[in-house]
């Protein structure tokens, strides 16, 4: 028996909330034994040039990669696009419409933190943005952590940035619709990220995988970092069930930061179809190491 594949297809860059550029992710994941890798940072495909030329360079095989945030039944889901065209205009259009509302919805944020005591949140996330387009939630909780109002990140979501807490704002992202299409028509493969992290019940989320399903979506994330080791065995099923492909990804934004690093998951259960048996032909080879002599 062959071992399974050590893959990593999710994971983000200082181009959307990460704290390493493409080219450290691609040596990071090198090292800790990744062989298929994928940038996927949010609602952006600005590092997907550097990110192929690294992994190219260390010897690691790439498939680009996105997480577009999109809204269903009230809450946000991701939905990651992997092995698409990165040049493929309507794909770049969409992505720059989803991006568009940060801003105001940073200082929406920055103001409601305010009344709570928190001041200054606009300026302070915007030290840590590495793309002024996309202020995110990750930002404002690094200022929260720096200046001592959390010990860490994980406090600051629990407390403050989500439903219901302080800090917290609705925003309208992509359709569900949209986002599977703009990855499809790319010629890349939808896969929903984390499912586990949302809060539907039983029927909103059949009703999410049906519907992504019948707009063309083809796989769901099992094994990252978001979930735990049961997680895995449910959402294995469900992949069974619905004859869904399955992905697996750190999640990994940042060294210190997030728990699960680049490469260190378990592989995907073995009765599973792996994302990339759809993808071979998009897949970028590292070029064979030269021999010297
Ligand atoms: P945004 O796209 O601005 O809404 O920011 C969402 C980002 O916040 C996610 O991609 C994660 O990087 C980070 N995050 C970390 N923990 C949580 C959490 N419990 N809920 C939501 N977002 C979280
Ligand atoms: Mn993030
Ligand atoms: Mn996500
Ligand atoms: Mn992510």
């Amino acid at each position: 028996m062959t071992a399974p594949l050590n893959a990593d297809l999710h994971c983000h860059s200082v181009v959307s909330d990460g704290t390493l550029t493409p080219e450290e992710l691609a040596q990071r994941a090198k090292a800790n034994g990744v062989q298929l890798w994928a940038l996927t940072d949010h609602d952006e495909i600005g590092g997907q040039a550097r990110a192929a030329a690294a992994a190219a360079a260390c010897g690691l095989d790439y498939l680009t990669g996105v997480e577009i945030s999109v809204s269903f039944l009230q809450q946000t889901v991701h939905i990651v696009g992997l092995g698409f065209d990165a040049n493929n205009a309507a794909l770049i259009e969409g992505l720059q419409q989803t991006r568009g509302g940060r801003s105001q919805r940073a200082r929406e944020m920055a103001a409601d933190l305010a009344r709570v005591g928190i001041t200054g949140a606009f300026e302070g996330a915007l030290k840590y943005v590495g793309n002024p387009e996309l202020i995110s939630r990750t930002h404002f909780a690094r200022f929260m952590v720096e200046t001592g109002v959390c010990k860490d990140t994980y406090e600051v979501f629990r407390k403050y940035l989500t439903e219901g807490k302080p800090g917290f704002v609705e925003h309208r992202w992509a359709s569900l619709k949209d986002a599977v299409n703009w990855i499809r028509e790319a010629g890349g493969v939808a896969v929903i990220a984390h499912p586990a992290r949302y809060k539907f019940s039983a029927n909103e989320e059949f009703a999410l995988f049906t519907e992504f399903k019948g707009f063309g979506g083809q796989g769901v994330e099992v094994v990252t970092g978001s979930h735990s080791a049961a997680e895995y065995v449910t959402y294995a099923k469900l992949a069974t069930e619905l004859g869904l492909v399955a992905s697996i990804g750190s999640d990994f934004h940042s060294p210190g930061e997030s728990h699960t690093d680049l490469g260190t998951l378990p592989a995907l259960p073995a009765q599973l179809t792996p994302v990339w048996t759809l993808l071979q032909t998009r897949i970028q080879h590292a070029p064979a190491p030269s021999l010297t002599t």
